[in-house]
């Protein structure tokens, strides 16, 4: 059985980059950059108006109650062909270009009174005195054109689209996904939608893991349910194997009809660890056949998605070139007192809390590996180390997030 870290190391040891391609800016959510971007383009890209009111050359203004003439209107969208000269004023919405001549807008509260509806040829009473450039937003205050916006490695999320929109860039290079095959093992399994016959239960397996791998930005496979029938494994794992990475869930373990990591070695993976130091999961099985890494995860479906967490994510970032391969992981006081595992690590689902400075958890319900439930309601997996005497409520352990990614590799105990 390897530790947690020395799994890691071998997993992450496996991994090789994927090319790159140019995906439209619709698709790119979750994909990783594989180029910097620089922007083309000044942000505003023109001097414009910050604010509703009226637009004026700011060393007019230098004193409190004076009054100017409205020689223009300017609406976002337009461009005013009317130069605002001494003493007067262009009316002016937010976002609309600053005609020549005026570098400061005077907001409509700021004038007298209910000043919003003068028209050109009317005029307009100043209240106060303003610095001259307020509420101007100069071309180029928010990004300089040239500035880099966007590093290899850096995961897009939806801010970063809107970033790359606002630069008028359609598209953007990215790291080519992982195409993920997944595969659920188990004669008692029915496929969602399916009604259970007697002794049958739902596959839950396949979806959480459909989830996790897009989550990961890569691209899921489904494969279906294979029966605990060797020749139906073998077809369906051959399969299988033609993808960037395989997760069979299931048949790992030391029961008579686990014939998963036979069958997978029968087809040519060459096994690298089975069993795992972790509580749940220990019956992870990882191997390579050629290019592809092929996971055996547990089929009790909370070791199937903490394996998810601990090796393949890493992996499928890995694999992305994404620079943050892990999950954060904060230090948290435990509400509850906690018992240990003998030889494994403990990663106890728990509900996190802000308390002070700091954090603290509790308990996310009923710690089975089978109670999918208390996985959804825990917001991280708290590490507790194995041979830990157990704890009174207030002894601290790091906490793995289960949102988020992070460069900084967690200290996983031994
Ligand atoms: P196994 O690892 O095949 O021995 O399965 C361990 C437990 O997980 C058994 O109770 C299985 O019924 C259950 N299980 C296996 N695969 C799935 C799945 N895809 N969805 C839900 N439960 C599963
Ligand atoms: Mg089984």
């Amino acid at each position: 059985m390897k530790t947690i870290d020395e799994a890691l190391d071998i997993v992450l040891d496996a991994t090789r980059t994927l090319g790159e391609e140019e995906v439209p800016l619709f698709e790119a959510l979750r994909r990783v950059a594989s180029r910097s971007v620089l922007s083309p383009i000044d942000i505003p890209p023109f001097s414009c108006s910050a604010m509703d009111g009226y637009a004026v050359r700011g060393r007019d203004l230098d004193h409190d109650g004076l009054t100017f003439e409205v020689v223009d209107e300017v609406p976002a969208g337009t461009v005013s062909s009317v130069a605002v000269g001494a003493g007067c004023a262009a009316k002016i919405m937010t976002g609309a270009q600053l005609p020549s001549g005026a570098d400061t807008v005077v907001p409509v509260k700021l004038t007298k009174p209910g000043a919003s509806d003068v028209r050109v040829g009317g005029r307009v009473c100043v209240v106060r005195a303003l610095e001259p450039g307020a509420n101007v937003r100069r071309a180029g205050d928010g990004l300089a054109r040239g500035s880099s916006v966007l590093g290899p490695g850096q995961g897009l999320s939806p801010a970063h689209l809107g970033l790359l929109a606002s630069l008028g860039l359609g598209a953007v290079a990215v790291t080519v996904r992982p195409r993920v095959a997944i595969l659920a093992t188990g004669s008692e399994l029915v496929a969602l939608g399916e009604p259970c016959g007697p002794g049958q239960i739902n596959d839950a397996n396949s979806i959480a893991a459909y989830g996790q791998v897009l989550e990961a930005g890569a691209e899921p496979l489904l494969l279906g349910i294979a029966r605990d029938d060797r020749d139906e494994l073998r077809r369906l794992l051959k399969t299988a194997l033609e993808a960037d990475v395989v997760i069979t869930s299931g048949g790992v373990s030391v029961g008579e009809l686990d014939y998963v990591k036979e069958i997978q070695e029968d087809l040519g993976v060459e096994t690298r660890f089975w069993g795992v130091k972790a509580k749940p999961g220990w019956p992870l099985t990882f191997g390579v056949c050629g290019e592809t890494l092929v996971f055996g995860v547990p089929g009790n479906p909370v070791a199937a998605m903490v394996s998810f967490e601990l090796f393949i994510r890493p992996a499928l970032h890995a694999m992305q070139a994404r620079r943050d391969l892990f999950r954060p992981c904060v230090r948290a006081t435990s509400r509850d007192a906690l018992k240990a595992t003998k030889e494994r690590v403990e990663l106890t689902r728990c509900r996190l809390f802000r308390e002070g400075g700091g954090f603290s958890f509790a308990r996310a319900g009923s710690q089975g590996s089978g109670v999918l439930h208390s996985m959804a309601l825990a917001d991280g997996l708290a590490l507790v180390p194995a041979g830990h005497p157990g704890s009174e409520p207030g002894a601290e352990f790091g906490v793995l997030l289960l949102e988020g990614a992070s460069s900084e590799r967690p200290p996983f105990p031994d």
